[in-house]
């Protein structure tokens, strides 16, 4: 739905306001009636935009939200996306998000993360499959985008485009054959591994060695490429991530992941691997969580994430650089790194992007054309 005023107000009673107050007023009504409108038709999708200075679409390469619409739904809640998240896409101009499913490896995790900790992966995948369809379904919140093209359409349309993709295989029980069932289901995207190993490959903490890609794993990634599939390395061990760069040609993301340099975490990337990606033309999606973003976490700030982008673009150029912020406010809102707590605060991260100094053209590159561009590569 989208909010015009064809006939401003010229005269508030007996004052007559002078041309630009009248414009002022005009968008002062626009954005009221906006809101009111959110607000009355909240069931549905309204996102309407009345652009502001400085801000910009973006594209979030990594969020968890699936995990919350799962459990949420599992607690007998329904429309999950409209009631908790949609006003945050909406304040930080989220345009478009890689939902990415996780369940863990370990029986025993489950309780730290979902309602049912007596669940195998498999069947907290197979209810998280089942809840976010019906989800998606019910409420037209998001929708299900496969390619760049049908990001852009959805996007123009005031619908919140969504890829489908996976945070390590967890409950595929080790079979090849589950990457063509999700491929069928709509997923364009996957991690082998989340931080542990399994079956296709180690990750970042890996048990007693890291051993790279097995031979699963090698043939899945082949299969991921193949069909036309997002490969994102941001869990991977040192060994799986050169293990996939040997058996893959085209480009590969680290969807939310900073640099080593300015922060020693597992999870970041070494200057040697931001190179590789860079020279696959791939992409690395800046990643929120304070841990992530400085050694003493609880100094981190949102212009310390921004200085991670700035060092990515300094040592291989802004064209590999973008947003994949990793937010968990709705499952602990105390852990959300000052200035972007939340998918609405995207927007600050677009202003400190300007501030560490990037032009217009380049933060615009890194809020959604970077994203956009390895997308169209990859998926078409
Ligand atoms: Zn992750």
């Amino acid at each position: 739905m989208l909010v015009t005023l064809e006939h401003p107000v010229y005269q508030y009673g007996n004052i007559i306001l002078p041309k630009r107050q009248i414009v002022k007023s005009a968008n002062v009504f626009c954005k009221k009636l906006e809101v009111a409108l959110y607000r009355v038709y909240n069931d549905n999708v309204v996102r309407t935009f009345i652009e502001q200075e400085n801000e910009m679409r973006v594209f979030d390469l990594h969020t968890d939200t699936m995990m919350d619409i799962a459990n949420k739904v599992g607690k007998g809640e329904k429309d999950i996306l409209a009631k908790y998240h949609l006003q945050h896409y909406k304040e930080g101009e989220i345009g478009g998000q890689i939902f990415a499913m996780w369940v863990p490896k370990k029986y025993e995790d489950a309780a730290d993360y979902f309602i049912e900790s007596d669940a195998t992966s498999q069947e907290l995948m197979m209810r998280m499959l089942a809840r976010c369809f019906k989800e998606f379904r019910d409420y037209d919140t998001v929708k299900i985008a496969y390619n760049a093209e049908d990001i852009e359409r959805i996007y123009e349309s005031g619908q919140i485009p969504v890829l489908l993709g996976f945070e390590g295989f967890y409950g595929f029980d080790g079979e090849l054959g589950m990457i063509d069932v999700m491929y069928d289901l709509g997923f364009r995207h996957g991690m082998l591994t989340w931080n542990d190993d399994n079956e296709f490959a180690s990750g970042v903490e890996f048990t007693d060695e890291d051993k790279g890609l097995s031979p699963l794993g090698v043939e899945t990634i082949k299969r991921m490429e193949s069909l036309g599939m997002l490969i994102d390395v941001s869990h991977a061990s040192q060994k799986t991530f050169w293990d996939i760069m040997d058996v893959t040609t085209g480009p590969i993301i680290a969807s939310h992941s900073n640099a080593w340099a300015l922060c020693n975490a597992p999870r970041n990337l070494r200057d040697e691997q931001i190179r590789a990606i860079a020279e696959r033309g791939g992409v690395i999606g800046m990643n929120g969580w304070k841990g992530f973003i400085c050694e003493d976490m609880e100094t981190a700030t949102v212009h310390d994430l921004a200085r991670h982008a700035r060092y990515i673009a300094d040592l291989v150029g802004p064209e590999y650089v973008a947003c994949g912020f990793d937010f968990s406010n709705y499952f602990d809102p105390t852990e959300g790194t000052p200035g972007i707590e939340n998918a609405g605060k995207s927007q600050n991260f677009v202003q400190a992007l300007f501030d560490v100094g990037f032009s217009e053209k380049d933060v615009q590159a890194i809020a959604w054309d970077n994203a956009l561009r390895v997308i169209k590569k990859v998926l078409g």
